[in-house]
């Protein structure tokens, strides 16, 4: 008992450290500046204790679960399974995060259980097994094999030393409890993570069925004018206006969309800033009648935009490049699942972005589209499209080809910037002047028709104006909500609706936030319904602005200052 038990505890405090420290040492080197979350934060002592005490615990529960087993042949394979299981997760975590700078986590999780990708997973594996890799399962083994074998002088060594030992595990407890880190989310052990990674996968799945099984499209049309073949709604990712040369002459970091503006065809909204910060908060408001709000209210009283559509006889598509299977992006896979066609073009299903080798550029969108738009399209009369893409979503080298590395830190004319930071706020225009690209094409599929394009972003990003970089939740600032709104209308759309293009024109600068643009959009289709409300489409006459609250009762006009 005394071998195994050591046995286990210590490969479990092993496992637990070892792989944050490779992480945060990988981490660090490739810490350029750009958001980078550390597994394990070196500067805390408090995180680290917690991490030991919480190590230590767990390997002494996954010991004492064999006293569950009466059998005593099963008890001995229990141990000795989970003490070689324990190494073999920590094995692949350790490959994992050398190779792909990816740990055992949700999105590791969803990429393995994603059988469609398995063969890319494969592909990986294969392409990167070296002889490194060999010398580093037999170093593990080798480790195991000592542990195991040493165990019981190591036990025999504790024992005699208990008091500094219990000294030691008492000076953790202090550091944990005095730093406010005990407890918590801090799963390190990869059997623990990976069982909390598998149990989170199977919760957010059961969540989006109980989510669609209760959306049923109860919308009620009270006038329905739609007579616009071709209705376009991309939501893009953490742009900020700031940098978009639209907005600021700054960086010509938006000529195509520019040219739409000269031209007259677009019209980009001066004042309209997100709902949130972080995108969980900001997609179901986008995509419903909800308001922003600080409680969690029950998503089905509101009608979605795509409820709304389908009511007034569109044919609905929707077309993605974010993740699937995830909760902050339940409500959105719930509408893309209701759609009548829809296609989900990341590699996979669970959260991706962090991962280079698994992100998809937004051009892909264009695919399923042209494809739609041959085969689809013709079916009906009038058609609704939903296209969600990565924009500028961290890391934002990742979102850009190679041939979009248009802006060089060379360019950057930020006052007080170091090199590094020039460096990732170029990476940040580029994935702008991405965007740029991508919406043109997506608008020169419709510019012959009778068609709309709406675009924002779920929200905005900092990049270092107010001392950070990133969106967060509590660290909201103005950089983090002023976002573009753009809308783009065919010559044909104009033609036939001269009295919108001039409410349009008129309401350019009006203080407006993307909680309320589904009024807007029902105002370029002409539908009314029951939840419609005039007063809150900022292009409609009858528009009426209101104070516009970002957090917790903080006013955007507060965060201007
Ligand atoms: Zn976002």
């Amino acid at each position: 008992m005394k071998k195994e038990l050591t046995a286990i505890t210590i490969a479990t405090l092993l496992s637990s450290i070892l792989i944050p420290t490779i992480a945060t040492i990988k981490g660090i080197e490739r810490l350029d500046g750009e958001v980078m979350r550390l597994p394990y934060d070196y500067s805390s002592l408090a995180q680290f204790s917690n991490l030991c005490i919480i190590a230590i615990i767990t390997g002494l529960i996954l010991y004492c679960l064999n006293y569950l087993l009466y059998f005593k042949p099963l008890k001995k394979f229990y141990v000795v399974g989970i003490y070689i299981f324990t190494w073999f997760l920590s094995l692949i975590e350790f490959f994992c995060l050398t190779k792909f700078e990816l740990s055992i986590s949700k999105p590791m999780i969803s990429i393995m259980g994603d059988t469609n990708n398995m063969s890319e997973v494969r592909s990986f594996f294969e392409l990167y097994f070296d002889w490194t890799t060999v010398v580093l399962i037999l170093a593990m083994v080798l480790l195991a094999w000592a542990i195991w074998h040493f165990a019981e002088k190591i036990c025999d060594f504790i024992i005699e030393y208990k008091k500094s030992f219990i000294a030691i595990f008492i000076l953790l407890i202090i550091f944990a409890v005095t730093g406010h880190k005990i407890g918590g989310n801090s799963a390190n052990a990869p059997i623990m993570k990976t069982i909390y990674s598998l149990n989170h996968g199977a919760k957010v799945k059961r969540y989006i069925a109980k989510l669609a099984a209760n959306n049923t499209n109860k919308v009620e049309i009270i006038s329905d004018k739609s007579d616009t073949p071709c209705f376009i709604f991309v939501i893009g990712e953490a742009e900020s206006r700031l940098v978009m040369g639209l907005y600021n002459k700054k960086y010509d970091s938006t000529p195509l969309c520019q040219k739409l503006v000269d031209s007259g065809n677009m019209f980009a909204f001066t004042n309209t800033i997100s709902m949130k910060s972080v995108t969980a908060l900001c997609i179901p408001p986008l995509l419903s009648f909800m308001e922003n709000t600080n409680t969690t209210p029950d998503l089905t009283k509101f009608d979605s935009i795509l409820d709304v559509f389908a009511k007034a006889n569109y044919q609905t598509f929707w077309i993605s490049n974010h993740e699937k299977i995830t909760k902050d992006m339940s409500y959105a896979t719930v509408l893309m699942m209701k759609s009548d066609y829809n296609a989900h073009v990341a590699k996979v299903e669970g959260c991706s972005e962090y991962v280079p080798w698994l992100c998809q550029k937004d051009e892909a969108v264009l695919k399923p589209l042209d494809e739609f738009i041959q085969n689809k399209v013709p079916q009906k009369e009038k058609n609704f499209f939903v296209i969600h893409i990565m924009g500028s979503h961290a890391r934002y080298v990742d979102r850009y080809p190679e041939s979009f590395n248009h802006f060089k830190s060379s360019d950057i004319k930020e006052n007080g910037f170091n090199d590094s930071q020039k460096d990732v706020y170029a990476k940040y225009l580029n994935s702008v002047y991405y965007t740029d690209y991508v919406l043109n094409e997506i608008i020169s599929r419709f510019k012959e028709q009778n068609a709309v394009l709406v675009y924002v972003p779920d929200h905005g990003e900092e990049l270092w104006q107010g001392g950070f970089v990133g969106h967060g939740p509590t660290n909201v600032s103005k950089y983090m909500v002023e976002i573009p709104m753009l809308i783009w209308l065919s010559d044909k759309y104009k033609e036939n609706n001269p009295s919108i293009v001039e409410n349009i024109k008129s309401s350019l600068d009006k203080p407006f936030m993307t909680d309320n643009l589904v009024h807007v959009i029902l105002d370029l289709a002409k539908i009314q319904t029951k939840q419609y409300d005039a007063t809150k489409s900022v292009i409609n006459p009858a528009f009426v602005a209101r104070d516009r609250i970002v957090t917790n009762g903080l006013k955007y006009e507060e965060l201007r200052k």
